[in-house]
This record gives C-alpha cells, sequence and structure tokens, in this order.
C-alpha cells in the first residue's frame, strides 16, 4: 500500500527544522512522498500576522525543490476560510484513495490535537507523526492525550529529530532586527525573503 505524508504548517517561512522532520518521516516510515500543505489561514493565528499566502507557497516550493520525494500542494492556500486539518485530510484521501496517509507535525502542535476539528474522524482517517528532540518527554504528551480512546491512541507515532531549535517566529524576529538567518533555511528561500523585504519592520 501506498504512504502519503502530509507535512502542513503556516511556514511564514518555511525552515531546515520543517525539512528535516519530514525527511525523517520518509525515511522512517517508508513514505512514498511528502506533501507539503501551506496553511491558507490557519484557524489558531490572527490573519494580520501572517504573511500572503502567496509569499508562503512560493518559498515552500522554493525549499523542497532538491527533495524528489517532495512537494507542495496549493489546495489550502487556494480553499476559501479557515483550513482545516480535516479538510485536509479527506481531500487528498479523495486524491490517493488506495493510499495510506501520514499528518506529520511537531510535538508541540500533536499536543493540542483535543481542540481540533473533528479530531476523531481525523485519527480515524490518518495516522500521526509527532516529530520531537531527543529528550523531549514523551509523557507529557501521552498525559496530555489521557481522554483519547486507546484504538484512536495507537495512530499516533512518535519520532525523535534532531534537535533543531528553529521556528518560523525566531527567523523573523531575526530579520526585522538585521541578525541573520544563513543556515537555518534554505538559501533559495533566505534570497527570496530578501528580495520582497518580507518580514522588515
Ligand atoms: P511559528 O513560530 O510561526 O509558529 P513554526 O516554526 O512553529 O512557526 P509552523 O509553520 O507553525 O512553524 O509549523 C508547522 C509544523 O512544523 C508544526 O507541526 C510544527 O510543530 C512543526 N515544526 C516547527 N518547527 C519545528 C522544528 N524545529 N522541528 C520539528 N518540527 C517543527
Ligand atoms: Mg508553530
Amino acid at each position: 500500500m501506498r504512504r502519503i505524508g502530509i507535512m502542513g504548517g503556516t511556514f511564514d517561512p518555511i525552515h531546515y527544522g520543517h525539512l528535516v522532520a519530514a525527511e525523517g518521516a520518509r525515511y522512517e516510515f517508508g513514505l512514498n512522498r511528502v506533501i507539503f500543505i501551506p496553511a491558507g489561514r490557519p484557524p489558531h493565528k490572527p490573519d494580520c500576522n501572517i504573511t500572503d499566502p502567496s509569499h508562503r507557497y512560493k518559498m515552500t516550493c522554493l525549499a523542497v525543490a532538491t527533495n524528489p520525494f517532495f512537494q507542495v500542494s496549493a489546495l489550502e492556500v487556494e480553499r476559501p476560510g479557515p483550513s482545516y486539518t480535516i479538510d485536509t485530510v479527506q481531500e487528498i484521501s479523495r486524491l490517493y484513495p488506495d493510499a495510506e496517509v501520514f499528518f506529520i507535525t511537531g510535538s508541540d502542535a500533536v499536543m493540542e490535537i483535543l481542540t481540533w476539528k473533528n479530531f476523531e474522524r481525523l485519527l480515524s482517517i490518518c495516522f500521526f507523526i509527532a516529530a520531537a528532540r531527543p529528550g523531549y518527554k514523551l509523557n507529557e504528551l501521552w498525559k496530555r492525550l489521557v481522554l483519547l480512546p486507546e484504538n484512536l491512541k495507537e495512530r499516533i507515532f512518535c519520532m525523535e529529530v534532531p534537535a533543531l531549535a528553529i521556528s518560523s517566529t525566531d527567523i523573523r524576529q531575526r530579520v526585522s532586527e538585521g541578525r541573520p538567518i544563513k543556515y537555518l533555511l534554505p538559501e533559495p528561500v533566505e534570497d527570496y525573503i530578501q528580495k520582497n523585504g518580507l518580514y522588515r519592520q
């Protein structure tokens, strides 16, 4: 059976943390491909603080260009209204009816899973891969998910990724203060940010 990974995120901007997590998941779980899906309107982030979807989409394309297993989908960016993971996974399942879908997220995001729209249905139609840093207390994750029925818990896998304390928030902050972002994200993305004057005050 084919296995499709979905890497969802705001990607404002995309960085090596996202790429390392996606590549680790691809290898460990034998995924045939990983589809990066920039969120159109993340339900949990205020609209005004988010960079235009077309910039985030283009930066994501630049970042994945050198990995033949990676591709980008404009599905969420083109869909009007807030971007709910359940709608996205359902759409991917329709596009790949004979594939298993694995949704890759950071362990910080998976902790919030109980607050996601239709999370029970979501967990019944896809698997989750939670990327944790080595030494991260996974007990904490299971403690948070204690109310989840056992058969749904079994659909969440954990994966260790090298300690990458990289975040988009930090990168935006650095750009606004004129500090370097080199080596935190792929060079073409860095060039794109500079050419388009993103994240300056
Ligand atoms: P922001 O700081 O704006 O929230 P972010 O760096 O957390 O940005 P997102 O686009 O919010 O990036 O994250 C998309 C997904 O990637 C989430 O599931 C998040 O947990 C995961 N992620 C983000 N940074 C890392 C990292 N350094 N290592 C592993 N996973 C990460
Ligand atoms: Mg985040």
